[in-house]
């Protein structure tokens, strides 16, 4: 008999991925596909829900074929964008227009209107989030209220609506199974965190009909089969899961006040917080960490928003660097060069968040001396990811959470090990880098495992973490200091 495999699919943003995994979570292969974005007016954007569908076919195929064929693979596991939006026919399969994507900001007088008549508060202790178009109730309410016929099919029961787990769960089985996890449901604000359930209130606030919505199921555990037609035999499917929790499982963060850190273009921190759902002062979100045989364990999650951009401003908009590992050899070569002054580098290009919150400010290089070159500039952009890191550390510290005995890291930004030392530096936390980084779709496969019973309990996950490097401070106290009352310094600055 073939060896168990475990595939699993990353539904992302930008791309359609699919992996597959030998049963110990060692990953075999894997298949990529973009994913062109559509941009129909200022702050809108969609995509293709068909698109995608052929995309998911086109990279499972693509590794099951690698792997020796599909015999032996015993689970299927999907992680997703959160909170776009998908409505279809339960009749035809067809979706009724494009999906609205989380980034898509065509709710945001809908939130703002929210906001002004005093939903705020209802609205964050149920679900955990703040009032914003990037999720996905002001998406379902436009869909209802825009598509021609939608809003009467709606009420008749004969649409369906999906975050994209769902969606492509819908497609693989045939249109058989209906469903969702809890972590892609507690990023709707439609959901209930601390009930478990959809909420009646909030469905009426945004009238939407209760038939619409997929059954919500723990994140591990039985979604039904995949038709046989679509891989040549029936896939048990046993694992949905949105991706920044999914990072959070492939990173193993399990135990209460474990943090994971992903620095792609933006950056995300989650952080476990067991069964308590930890409400926050500082704009931080409560969500759902995962759902495992009916016990929901909680997270709080915290964003900044330019992360990777500050490296892709520098390459191509200033033109100082050509490649981005180029940031690594200017940050290294001038710490050995020594030099007096500091640059610093706000990159508040969209504004500040946590725990800052200034929309209005806008970034900013300051601390510019007569010797100071491209290598000060392309430093102090990398400087200036782990400063923000330390902010937000600052506000999970002040919402209650303890300092996290490492920072667990992934993301496109971690190949940079001068990063991670100077993060090291800075946050006085050790930062681990796992062997395999892609742990968004790691997790999706450790989850689809678990749901099939191939690991037995989280601890087994646990054991399959191994890490590839790590830094640990090292930084001086006193220069750590003086480094962050200069950066404080910068980002009064920029405040507006
Ligand atoms: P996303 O998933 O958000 O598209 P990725 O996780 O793929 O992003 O990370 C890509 C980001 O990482 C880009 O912004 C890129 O500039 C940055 N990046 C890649 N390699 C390095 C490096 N060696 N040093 C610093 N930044 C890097």
């Amino acid at each position: 008999m073939a060896k168990l495999r475990i595939l699993a699919i990353d539904q992302g943003t930008t791309s359609t991925r699919a992996v597959m995994f030998d049963a110990a979570g060692k990953p075999l292969a894997a298949s990529q596909v973009p994913l062109p974005q559509i941009y129909p007016a200022d702050g809108w954007v969609e995509q293709d829900p068909e698109e995608i569908w052929l995309a998911t076919l086109a990279v499972c195929r693509a590794v099951i074929a690698e792997t020796g064929g599909v015999e032996g693979v015993a689970a299927l596991g999907i992680t997703n964008q959160r909170e776009t939006s998908v409505v279809w026919n339960r009749k035809t399969g067809r979706p009724v227009m494009n999906a609205i994507v989380w980034q898509d900001r065509r709710g945001a007088a809908r939130c703002t209107a929210l906001r002004e008549a005093g939903h705020t508060d209802a609205i964050r202790s149920k679900t955990g989030l703040l009032i914003d178009s990037y999720f996905s109730a002001t998406k379902l309410q436009w869909i209802l209220e825009n598509v021609a016929g939608a809003r009467a099919m709606a009420d008749k029961g004969e649409l369906a609506f999906g975050t994209i787990d769902t969606f492509l769960l819908w497609r693989l089985t045939g249109g058989r199974v209906h469903a969702t996890d809890a972590t892609n449901a507690s990023r709707t604000m439609l959901y209930d965190i601390h009930a478990g359930r959809w909420d009646d209130e909030l469905l009426a606030l945004f009238n939407v009909p209760a038939k619409l919505l997929p059954e919500v199921r723990d994140t591990a555990g039985d979604f039904g089969a995949s038709d046989p037609d679509l891989f040549g035999k029936s896939l048990p499917i046993t694992a949905l899961v949105g991706d920044q929790h999914g990072a959070l499982v492939g990173q193993a963060c399990f135990s209460p006040g474990m943090l994971k850190s992903t620095y792609g273009t933006g950056c995300f921190v989650l952080v476990n917080t067991g069964e308590r759902a930890l409400p926050s002062r500082n704009r931080l979100l409560t969500t759902i960490a995962y759902r495992l045989k009916g016990k929901t364990t909680y997270a709080l999650e915290g964003s900044i928003f330019n992360a990777g951009t500050v490296i892709q401003w520098l390459r191509d908009n200033a033109k100082m660097i050509t490649n981005a590992s180029e940031s690594e050899r200017l940050a290294v070569e001038l710490d050995h060069s020594g030099g007096t002054g500091r640059v610093y580098f706000v990159p508040a290009f969209t504004g500040l968040g946590a725990p800052h919150w200034d929309p209005e400010a806008r970034g900013a290089i300051l601390g510019l001396t007569r010797d100071s070159g491209v290598a000060h500039i392309v430093r102090a952009g990398l400087e200036s990811v782990c400063y923000q890191t330390h902010d937000l550390l600052t506000a999970l510290s002040d919402d209650g959470i303890a300092r996290p005995p490492a920072l667990r890291v992934d993301g496109g930004m971690i190949a940079n090990n001068w990063l991670l030392q100077f993060l090291a530096d800075i946050t006085q936390i050790p930062v681990e880098r796992p062997v395999y980084a892609e742990t968004t779709v790691l997790g999706a496969a450790y989850l689809a495992g678990l749901g099939r019973g191939m690991f037995s309990s989280t601890d087994e996950i646990k054991a399959a973490w191994h890490l590839d490097f790590r830094a640990e401070p090292s930084m001086p106290g006193e220069r750590r200091d003086a480094l962050l009352a200069g950066w404080r310094d910068a980002v009064g600055r920029v405040m507006r």
